[in-house]
């Protein structure tokens, strides 16, 4: 579910996300239109059940609580929920306090992801971001009030500001671990086309970090998480046993999804087949549309066994117990390793970036950051 409002746009953003002061955001019109969204998508998915929602966007913890609870429900009233199902939302400390935590949690919310990103006031303002490091503290400790699972979100890799050392990337994490979090999402910072970094980038004014930097900050990261109880179960996620994010974990499993808002994008599988769409990206476009009870989609693609099961070793890949290649072909009635498969994956073995075991394939610790290339290799 895609909330598409900020109180501002952060320069490495690629997301879709408008900056809107709060009084302009539309709470409740947009809650219409995603209900009337799902309403319209719901005929189509009879007896299905909600394993777990994620709000994202944008920033959630904008929206009026009262309104993502009435949107909340509407889900569970269609789609009942499972017995441990996981409802996250995603915070900004510009935008979390103590009773606005517990407001989510009375609508339902159990998970908080909090966008920390920073514990260092320089690099926090390279990065655009509104608040400062004891405020990201302080939303933290105010998820954890609410009695939420909470996660947060780090970013490493940054030289703007105070350039941040591979022991800088590993204290912060640590720092905000010891609140009391069992689950932490740290990305390398990216720099995506499009956005204000990408532009500065392409002029070459922006201060990036080399890539030796960014393996040793992953690197580092990791070892101050795991001396925390928390294990790399993905590329970049972390948690305790138990606090793994379920939401994520069955996207990277390759499950279906509806996706509901402007600019959401669901993949349902009938059978061997799926589509994905994405929808409008404009939010009054996507809310007029979805009031009148006409199509949101800007974008329908049909995805044959073939591609799925390319994303399933893309995404597959990503977690550090990999995936059954075998079982994710029959799953799509395709053949999981024809003679060119093969001989890629025996290539990779010998480069020791790859483990089997069985019909089980893993990306080798130490070719972790190398994993979308490895990937590719066996498309
Ligand atoms: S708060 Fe998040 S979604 Fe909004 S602009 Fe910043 S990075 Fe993008």
């Amino acid at each position: 579910m895609h909330f598409p409002y900020c109180l501002a746009k952060c320069p490495y953003c690629d997301f879709t996300s408008f900056a809107t002061p709060r009084e302009e955001i539309p709470h409740a019109g947009y809650a219409d239109a995603v209900i009337a969204e799902l309403h319209r998508r719901a005929a189509g998915l009879a007896g299905r059940q909600t394993a777990t929602v994620f709000f994202g966007g944008g920033t959630p913890s904008l929206w009026d609580p009262a309104e993502l609870g009435r949107v909340l429900a509407a889900i569970l009233a269609r789609f009942p929920p499972v017995p441990d199902v996981e409802i996250t939302a995603e915070c900004n400390p510009s935008s979390l306090d103590e009773a606005r935590a517990r407001a989510l949690v009375a609508a339902g919310v159990n998970r908080l992801s909090v966008g920390v990103q920073s514990l260092d006031r320089q690099r926090l303002s390279f990065l655009g971001r509104l608040h400062d490091p004891p405020g990201a503290l302080r939303a933290v400790e105010a998820a954890l009030a609410s009695g939420a699972r909470v996660s947060a979100d780090l970013i490493f890799g940054v030289q703007g500001g105070a350039p941040q050392s591979a022991e800088a990337a590993a204290d912060e994490a640590g720092r905000v671990v010891d609140l009391g979090l069992s689950h932490v999402s740290a990305y390398g910072l990216t720099i995506e086309p499009g956005t204000r970094f990408g532009d500065l980038h392409r002029k070459g004014r922006l201060p990036v970090a080399p890539d030796e930097l960014i393996m040793s900050a992953f690197d580092a990261v990791g070892a101050a998480l795991a001396a925390r109880g928390l294990r790399r179960y993905e590329v970049s996620n972390y948690a305790k046993p138990g606090a793994e994010a379920r939401h994520n974990l069955r996207y990277w499993q390759g499950h279906e999804y509806l996706g509901l808002g402007c600019a959401a994008v669901g993949t349902l599988a009938a059978g061997i087949q799926a589509t994905r769409y994405k929808n409008a990206r404009d939010p009054r476009q996507y809310m007029r549309l979805a009031l009148e009870g006409a199509a949101t989609e800007a974008e329908v693609e049909a995805l044959d066994p073939e591609t799925r099961l390319r994303e399933r070793i893309m995404l597959g890949l990503r977690l550090t117990a990999g995936f059954d290649i075998a079982q994710a072909a029959s799953d799509l009635g395709v053949d999981p390793l024809g003679p060119d498969r093969r001989r890629a994956i025996d290539k990779l073995v010998r480069r020791r970036a790859l483990e089997v075991e069985g019909t089980r394939l893993r990306v080798a610790p130490e070719a972790r950051h190398l994993t979308d290339g490895i990937a590719a290799e066996l498309f």
